[in-house]
């Protein structure tokens, strides 16, 4: 008998649940073995130790510290992904869609969205994950590099870990790269060094470039599951004005419209924290719920204009 689509969704998760497991083992051994070698051997040995007539014990120091505080605030960020639950839609009642909710994201059909496979209501903003094959409030994606969906339970700390992780990938590579050019004259490059040198390079280039990505995303208030081809998208909702309406209508968005950008300030704090610390400090979550989300006022008004003049 071929395989259904449910045994081929099965395997593929399989495969992706157990690349979770080998990437941040991977990661977890490559990162402690470049903290061992710049600590020991690039900071300790080479700087803070007299060597071949060389000492620079201040900028040794220094870095050691910098170091520590970089790389710790990125282990802890990432541990809080690694760790995190992520958020399941099964305990989502049908009392949401009440016939009083003014509007929420329905299907092309205008009814409520229903998973196929966990066969839940979708609340705004979630989607099914291929990977649990389970439906996650706010989806953004499945990183293989955690193991983990991101989504509203854990999406902060994970912006958190790209933010720290590039910061702490660009100061080795500085570091390394100064501590180097100093005392060049006394030495030849050691494979240790390159081996910094090029994993702390790749971690400014891939880190960098997803934190830049998750900028533009959070700053727009978009997942990366909303981000895909957003100038193009079309968003189906189920109104309800209740002076205006005697029954919900089906109205459909503009291709390019962000039904809940609230400005770069509320969009980035809906997800951060409102207070400047908890953006830095990976301990707190997200505000709210993660099933309602703000409308942008103007959007909510065109989409009442569509409903009251749908024929
Ligand atoms: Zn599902």
């Amino acid at each position: 008998m071929p395989p259904t689509d449910f045994d081929k969704q099965l395997k593929f998760s399989k495969i992706q649940k157990f690349l979770g497991v080998v990437y941040p083992t991977a990661i977890l051994l490559v990162t402690g073995y470049i903290v061992w070698v710049y600590v020991a051997l690039v900071c300790v040995n080479s700087n803070i130790k007299v060597k071949n007539g060389y000492r620079a014990m201040g900028a040794g120091i220094t870095f050691v510290i910098l170091f520590f505080i970089s790389v710790g605030l990125s282990y802890l960020s990432y541990f809080r992904v690694l760790f995190s639950n992520p958020s399941y839609c099964g305990d989502i009642t049908l009392d949401y869609y009440d016939d009083t909710t003014t509007i929420f994201v329905c299907g092309p059909n205008g009814a409520p969205r229903i998973c196929g496979t966990c066969k839940c209501w979708l609340p705004d903003r979630s989607h099914h994950s291929r990977v649990s094959m389970k439906c996650i409030k706010k989806f953004d994606h499945y990183c293989a590099f955690v193991g983990k969906d991101i989504c509203f339970s854990n999406h902060k700390f994970f912006y958190q870990f790209l933010f720290y992780g590039t910061i702490a990938s660009l100061f080795v590579l500085i570091s390394t790269a100064i501590m180097y050019a100093r005392k060049g004259e006394y030495r030849s490059l050691p494979g240790t060094w390159i081996f910094v040198l090029i994993s702390s390079g790749f971690g400014v280039l891939f880190m960098g470039a997803l934190l830049l990505r998750q900028t533009v995303f959070l700053l727009l208030n978009m997942n990366s599951h909303e981000g895909r081809k957003w100038k193009s998208k079309v968003y189906h909702f189920s109104v309800f004005f209740p002076e205006q309406m005697t029954s919900r209508v089906h109205v459909q968005s503009d291709p390019g419209d962000l039904p809940w950008d609230l400005g770069y300030s509320k969009n980035w704090r809906s997800v951060m924290g409102d207070h400047w610390y908890d953006w830095f400090l990976p301990f707190r979550r997200s505000p709210g719920n993660g099933i309602h989300y703000e409308y942008n006022p103007s959007f909510l008004h065109k989409m009442r204009l569509k409903a009251t003049s749908t024929p």
